[in-house]
């Protein structure tokens, strides 16, 4: 067992066989998914003058309870042409620009007009300011809105677009090829023959990635044949920044991963990993692209993605923390202890509660259709009552 390699171990040296991509200036419309690669700093306040938060009058606060005369008018997209004096309101709407003079919205459902009278008929504001948003209450010219290398989500990217910078720095999108392998294996769709069973991994994994600023083209396939195997990673090395290869990992004579990858004049950086299901992931490299070879079994393929696919991918894109968080949150059943490798147990995280599921053997793939949480187990954890808090990666 000692041989094994630990999992963080093998992120961090897999992380390491490559420095992230070249960084890219993109529109606001592109970016989503993609990752920071400078600090976005404010360019501008935000908002760049006091505006009202409401549609209603403009007034002095020390003029309450009223009456006031109206004098005008204050609209989104003009700024308004008038001082308010003491006893006067301006007409304002939401977004428009508070008049100098003015210190208060009061709103129009509070009051009664008469022509250009003015009067209380509500409770009014309560406080100075009320119903104004001030001058750089957002956020100020100089602020650091978001940090390098932070994942650009919906409302990440309408506060950039808002710092007034007119494009985004970004981390670059790693080209990834997926590979399966295997003769048993066939496409979707086609009747399987004895012993034939579909591709299930290729479009998982094409799912997985599907949400990652990554170019991911179609699954390749490719028979249990060394030869072939070795001339397509060579031809696939020269076009991606990641080959992932899915089953032929381990150690059967079919499995022709390790092998192909040295025909090809590869390297392997590591073998073997310290947990279930998983254990012979293979890292490495050929040209300047890294390969993974995930093991083939559908759970495992699946939690490998997770915990080193990922975050190869994220990592290459720039982000910051490419490694999936770890949460907490109490058993909702006993479980046993832990083994001689950590255990990524599918489970589901339901009313907060973690249950993981009965059966854990990682040839089966309807359990991750279910599952919408790992569980971790420690090596040589001791058994655990319902209750006790467990540690868990969120998975979609
Ligand atoms: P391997 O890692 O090649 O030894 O495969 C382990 C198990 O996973 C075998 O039962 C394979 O049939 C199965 N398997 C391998 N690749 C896939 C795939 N792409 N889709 C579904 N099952 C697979
Ligand atoms: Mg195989």
């Amino acid at each position: 067992m000692s041989a094994l390699l630990p999992v963080e171990e093998a992120q961090a040296r897999l992380l390491a066989l490559r420095d992230p991509l070249p960084t890219e200036q993109i529109g606001f419309l592109e970016c989503l998914g993609r990752y920071t690669s400078d600090n976005v700093v404010a360019q501008r306040d935000q908002p760049a003058a006091p505006l009202s938060a409401m549609d209603g009058y403009a007034i002095r606060f020390a003029d309450l309870p009223g009456p006031w005369t109206i004098i005008g008018e204050s609209a989104a997209g003009t700024a308004p042409d008038r001082v308010t004096g003491a006893g006067e309101a301006m007409r304002i709407f939401t977004g428009a620009i508070l008049p100098d003079g003015a210190d208060t919205v009061v709103m129009q459902e509070d009051v009664a007009v008469d022509g250009t009278a003015l009067k209380l008929t509500g409770e009014g504001p309560d406080a100075r300011g009320r119903h104004v948003r001030g001058r750089a209450s957002d956020f100020a010219a100089g602020d650091c809105l978001l940090p390098a290398g932070m994942r650009l989500t919906p409302g990440a990217i309408a506060a950039a677009t808002m710092s007034g910078a007119d494009q985004l720095a970004v981390g670059g999108r790693p080209r990834v090829a997926i590979l399966t392998t295997g003769d048993e294996l066939v496409q979707a769709g086609r009747a399987p023959a004895a012993g034939h069973i579909p591709d299930s991994n290729g479009p998982m994994l094409a799912a997985m990635l599907a949400s990652e600023p990554a170019v991911v083209g179609l699954p390749h396939h490719v028979r249990d044949d060394r030869e072939i195997l070795s001339r397509i990673l060579k031809d696939l090395a020269r076009r991606h920044d990641v080959i992932v290869t899915v089953g032929g990992a381990s150690v059967g004579d079919h499995d022709h991963v390790r092998g192909a990858l040295e025909d090809a004049g590869g390297r392997i950086d590591f073998w073997k990993i310290a947990m279930r299901p998983g254990k012979p992931l293979i890292a490495g490299t050929i040209g300047d692209a890294v390969l993974l070879g995930l093991p083939g079994n559908p759970s495992s393929a699946f939690v490998t993605a997770t915990l080193f696919l990922l975050p190869l991918v994220r990592h290459l894109a720039g982000a910051r923390d490419p490694l999936p968080p770890i949460h907490q949150a109490p058993l909702a059943t006993a479980i046993d202890g832990g083994g001689g490798r950590r255990d990524y147990l599918r489970a589901r995280l339901e009313t907060g509660r973690l249950t993981p599921f009965i059966g854990q053997d990682s040839g089966m793939t309807l359990p991750l259709a279910v599952a919408n949480a790992v569980l971790i187990r420690e090596i040589g954890a001791p058994p655990r009552d319902a209750g006790a808090m467990a540690d868990y990666i969120v998975i979609a």
